[in-house]
């Protein structure tokens, strides 16, 4: 969509004409002091609470107080199989089979828990390729992976840098590292979308030549899973994990979701750190069986998990299955591409979008790079009302989300940046 306009007028037609518009309703809009609703771009880091939260979290607290532990097998949503309320539609958000997805543990926690399977490093081949600006807790864990194997944690890291002076990876870089040090890398491990950047990379690229080159391959999807259309089964990658307080509002620090991709579904002597969730369901409680470890992705599951941070989980779910990946991902391309309209109109030299102009290889995030680190400028953009985040060096990063943000945020937003630009 080209046609986009300047003035308000533009952005009151968008919203009515939104489709996705009454979604809006469904969440709690944090407030300035006055009880105005504040422009709140930072789903990216922690998304909003749903209204109906609290609602699914006080059913199975109910449940708790009514029927104690048989609560197990007789609430209304029982709590034994309870993540497989979750797993149809987390799989359609990312592109995936049931098989290959279950929610289970913490982001960090479950890229630990795939790579004790997936990283398998020899004398000959153990290196790690990751992205330079990779997120620091992925850098932390694979640094670690590397000196638990007793390798060193800088020999064994290798990096994918964007050119000098630019910003973006490419991917005639990625190819000659694989070309020259391919034999040596056992295990590729990239954010899906750059959290800096927000450049989404092409998972299945990636998967087909890091293959060719007998490395493993896997995706930390943290800014991709509810924002872009991942289609983590189809790009070939070996495992992927996800955290759902960002894009999947599922409230801070809640569960994890994880992937592995369904050729490895079956593999019974795939070695992983296992517990008693990973275990048949039939015979788990016969507690004297041998290990028999459950197919798909739940076989990584170690302990019964939090209720109550699933129910959160499930509300948000459900909310994305009524709006639909496809709804959501065609909103959220018009309302980034309004966003960079605007932005480009100000024609400022003090400010640059530094998120690739491609539709394709972003999200709804757009990275402002801020002239020599004016900080001022986004604690700025704060006190007039604009929630953002300051991401160092010098970037502002700003994700209009399509299941609450409008085009007046985004219209409202820029006008404030303008003024405090023109200040
Ligand atoms: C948000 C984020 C994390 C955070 O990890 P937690 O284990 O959930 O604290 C890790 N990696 C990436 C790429 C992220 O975007």
């Amino acid at each position: 969509m080209s046609n986009y306009q300047a003035g308000l007028e533009f952005a009151v037609i968008q919203d009515q004409n939104d489709p996705l518009a009454t979604f809006r309703e469904q969440f709690h809009i944090p407030k300035d002091k006055d009880g105005k609703p504040l422009i709140y771009l930072t789903g990216n880091s922690l998304g909003l609470q749903p209204k109906s939260t609290k609602h699914y979290i006080n059913q199975e607290l109910e449940d708790w107080a009514n029927l104690g532990v048989d609560g197990h097998t007789h609430a209304k949503n029982p709590w034994l199989p309870y993540h497989e309320f979750l797993t149809e539609t987390m799989a359609e958000i990312v592109g995936a089979k049931p098989i290959e997805v279950v929610v289970m543990n913490t982001l960090t926690a479950n890229l630990h828990f795939m790579m004790a399977s997936f990283y398998k490093p020899t004398k000959t081949r153990y290196k790690i390729l990751i992205e330079a600006d990779a997120f620091p807790s992925d850098k932390y864990a694979v640094e670690s992976q590397l000196r638990h194997h007793g390798f060193d944690d800088k020999e064994g890291l290798i990096l994918w840098k964007a050119p000098e002076g630019q910003e973006l990876l490419n991917y005639e870089d990625l190819d000659s590292i694989l070309k020259t040090q391919g034999h040596e890398i056992a295990l590729i491990l990239l954010g899906g979308i750059n959290y800096y950047t927000g450049q989404f990379l092409d998972l299945k690229r990636i998967t087909n030549v890091g293959h060719q080159h007998g490395c493993i391959v896997g995706f930390d999807c943290a800014h991709g899973a509810g924002n872009v259309k991942l289609n983590l089964h189809d790009s070939g990658a070996d495992f992927a994990v996800w955290c759902t307080y960002k894009y999947l509002n599922s409230g801070p620090g809640s569960l994890a979701g994880c992937f592995v991709h369904e050729r490895h579904a079956y593999n019974k002597k795939l070695n992983r750190f296992t517990g008693w969730w990973s275990h048949n369901k039939q015979t788990r409680f016969n507690m004297r069986h041998e290990f028999d470890v459950l197919p798909g992705a739940e076989g990584w599951q170690l302990s019964n998990p939090p209720i109550l941070s699933m129910a959160a989980i499930k509300a948000s779910l459900d909310i994305f299955k009524a709006a639909g990946m496809e709804a959501l991902t065609e909103k959220s391309k018009k309302l980034t591409g309004y966003f960079e309209f605007l932005l480009e109109q100000l024609n400022n030299k003090n400010i640059k979008i530094i998120t690739p102009k491609n539709p394709e290889e972003r999200g709804c995030q757009l990275s402002i790079q801020v002239k020599n680190a004016n900080k001022a400028l986004f604690d700025k953009l704060t006190q007039a009302g604009v929630i953002s985040d300051w991401r160092e060096p010098d970037v502002i990063r700003c994700a209009p989300v399509p299941l609450y943000n409008s085009f007046q945020d985004v219209y409202y937003m820029v006008e404030k940046l303008k003024a405090l630009l023109n200040d």
